[in-house]
This record gives C-alpha cells, sequence and structure tokens, in this order.
C-alpha cells in the first residue's frame, strides 16, 4: 500500500512546485465534469486537466444520480456566494463514463442500484447501467434538465483500453 510517510513525501513535492498558488475556490476553466471512482479513469489525468481549472464529481459509474444533482445544486449556492453566479463565458459539463466500469457488475444488486438512482428496481433498465455509450447518453438527458439553458453539456465515453475519450454527446445547450 502507499503509507502515510510516502503520502507525505509526494506532498511536500508537490508545495514545492508552487502549482498550487493563486488559485481562487471559482474552476478558470468554466468546466464541471461528472466522472467515475475507477482509479484508472481520474477526469484530471484523462482529460489533461490541471489544478484549479475543473470542478469534478465523482461517483460509482459516473452517474447523474439524484445524490449527483444535489451536490451540483450545493456547488450553484457556493458558486452564488462566492461570484454571484455562474461566471463569465460559455460554461461547460461533462459527462464522463468509461469502458470496464465496475458498476456493470453491481447489475447483480439491482436493489443497491435501485436505491442508488432512487429508482423502482423495475425502471433500471432506462439507467442502462451495461452500456456506457447508452448510460453516457441517458445521463447527459437527465442533466440538462437540472442546468441553466445556456450551460454546455457534453457526453464522452474513455476506453481504458486505448487511452482515449469518443464523443457521444456533441457540446450542445438548451438556447
Ligand atoms: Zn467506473
Amino acid at each position: 500500500m502507499i503509507d502515510l510517510d510516502e503520502l507525505m513525501r509526494r506532498n511536500v513535492k508537490f508545495a514545492a512546485s508552487g502549482s498550487f498558488e493563486g488559485l481562487t475556490i471559482r474552476a478558470t476553466g468554466n468546466l464541471r465534469v461528472i466522472g467515475c471512482v475507477d482509479s484508472r479513469v481520474d477526469p484530471s489525468h484523462v482529460l489533461g486537466l490541471g489544478l484549479g481549472e475543473a470542478t469534478v464529481i465523482r461517483n460509482v459509474g459516473g452517474r447523474v444520480a439524484p445524490s449527483t444533482i444535489r451536490t451540483l445544486e450545493m456547488l450553484a449556492k457556493v458558486s452564488k456566494a462566492n461570484s454571484g453566479g455562474l461566471p463569465p463565458g460559455d460554461s461547460h459539463v461533462v459527462v464522463l463514463h468509461h469502458t470496464e466500469c465496475g458498476i456493470v457488475q453491481l447489475s447483480d444488486y439491482p436493489e443497491m442500484l435501485a436505491q442508488y438512482f432512487e429508482v423502482a428496481t423495475t425502471d433500471l433498465n432506462a439507467k442502462a447501467v451495461s452500456d456506457p455509450y447508452e448510460s453516457v447518453r441517458v445521463d447527459v438527458d437527465a442533466i440538462k434538465k437540472f442546468l441553466a439553458p445556456e450551460v454546455f453539456v457534453t457526453g464522452l465515453v474513455y476506453d481504458v483500453t486505448s487511452g482515449l475519450v469518443q464523443v457521444v454527446v456533441p457540446p450542445s445547450r438548451e438556447d
């Protein structure tokens, strides 16, 4: 395992880099990413995001579950408290799903998944848990209902074998 000494060594190196200096609570890239907790698919690595550029929400599957919406609502309040609302310029939300996602294995636990999505087990099919290319479409549609119409929303699938992301839902917005 990576022990505390190792973590402290790495942190000292990070602090010495100074890459955190001058950053504020507002992400400079006007970007929010929803992605999976899988250690292989950290959006900052996969999409080359720098510290302070994007707000990243990670959960099992990178899914737009009710808990994700509640997190976004809380972030909107934080954003408003710090800047009076959305920052100037275009704003972008990316839903990032991936191949070989562990959430597929949870199809053996429909009650657990139903609780996660806060739906009846009979409605789980609509969540497309077994197919990231389909689930990312489902989640882009789901999240658009909760975002301001001027926000761009994109759906991507990351292939853990090739290292490449595929655009499944190109950036679009409601207005
Ligand atoms: Zn995953």
